[in-house]
């Protein structure tokens, strides 16, 4: 069956659906940033959503001068732009088409109070994971269980076993929408995480066949072992392809901040899919919000965490969602084998059952 794309689907009704989520509402001011010619349906959509939800909408756009992958990194077309900065953070809320993540503005904005929600997925994703309250309603208490944790134990029956200490940083919830001043979202989303104290993760990580190098958008087909001391990889060991591509391209930044491990949590939408990459990669190369959401996975990273208030702001980023892992929670466990067992958080019938079954 062909992938759908943006003429099968009504973007003004998706987007009502989902700013009413937002609690848009009469007399908000709503600035939706794109860069010239990017996602333009989408621009169009939200203006006539949001206007008729009786708020403001304008669409601020500028012309992107660097390589759309710099976003990546928070190098974005608004940095710099201080006179449209100010206006901006008089704003109720702002829609991102452009990739604030990671940069300061998008934290000035937050602490001026705007809400902020990226979408930079395609149609048929934003359909297929919409998020609902309870979804929402099982990220936060997510992200209440993870607020109280203060050791973090993830272990594999393929030799993963690694500990961070936790308490220093704040955690983050993604459940793809926002209604609360200053909070972030991203459309569509389903995962929470934290950040280990400085210098406190310890272990070893044993990445496998399925498991997903987002910044590569590719499914490991061989095994990689991660050594961590002391909140740092230093060794990455492998045969495979996958281990000389992540020693490569890391090694490419010669930063040693690349080696730093960065957020940690799981993932808990079950309208995402694994595979997803798989079945549609094709047709847009931006999207990662499957991979990163799937119900069960434990999101293991590398590099910056300016994020959750770190000073490491490496340009070297991986994103790892592992399968098949057990996490537990000061002995509580959240995910077993790679399914979320804990009672508050887990759905009774996931939509798309965890990829616990894995080959020996
Ligand atoms: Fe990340």
């Amino acid at each position: 069956m062909p992938t759908p794309t943006s003429a099968d689907f009504d973007l003004v009704e998706l987007f009502l659906e989902e700013l009413r989520l937002c609690k848009v509402h009469e007399g908000e001011q709503v600035a939706i940033l794109s860069a010239t010619g990017e996602w333009s349906e989408y621009v169009q959509a939200l203006l006539k959503a949001a206007t008729r939800l009786g708020a403001q909408a304008f669409n601020l756009s500028v012309q992107r001068e660097q390589p759309r992958l710099a976003a990546v990194q928070g190098r974005h077309p608004y940095a710099g732009r201080e006179l449209l900065l100010d206006m901006l953070k008089r704003c109720d809320m702002v829609i991102d088409l452009v990739g604030l993540l990671f940069s300061r503005e998008q934290l000035d904005m937050q602490a001026a109070g705007v809400r902020i929600l990226r979408i930079m997925e395609p149609p048929h994703v934003l359909r297929a994971m919409f998020p609902t309250p309870d979804l929402a309603r099982r990220v936060e208490r997510g992200r209440e269980i993870l607020m109280q944790g203060r050791h973090l134990h993830i272990t594999s029956p393929y030799g993963t076993d690694i500990v961070y200490e936790l308490g220093q940083y704040p955690v983050m919830s993604e459940y793809g929408y926002t209604e609360e001043p200053g909070r972030w979202d991203n459309f569509p989303s389903g995962f929470v995480f934290t950040q280990a104290n400085d210098g406190a993760v310890n272990g070893t990580v044993v990445l496998r066949q399925g498991d997903i190098f987002a910044a590569f958008k590719r499914y490991l087909h061989s095994n990689v072992v991660l050594t961590v001391e002391r909140g740092y990889v230093v060794k990455i060991d492998g045969d495979g392809l996958d281990a000389d591509l992540m020693r490569t391209y890391m090694g490419s930044f010669k930063d040693p901040r690349a080696y730093a491990i960065s957020h940690i949590g799981w993932g808990m939408n079950d309208a995402a899919r694994w595979y997803h990459m798989h079945t549609t990669r094709h047709l847009n190369d931006e999207h990662i919000m499957n991979a990163l959401s799937f119900y069960g996975n434990v999101l293991f990273s590398l590099g910056p965490n300016v994020e959750l208030g770190g000073d490491n702001d490496t340009p070297c980023h991986m994103d790892i969602p592992m399968r098949g892992c057990s996490l537990k929670l000061d002995g509580v466990d959240i995910v077993r084998d790679g399914d979320i067992v804990h009672p508050d958080l887990k759905v009774e019938r996931p939509v798309n059952p965890p990829t616990t079954t894995l080959p020996a």
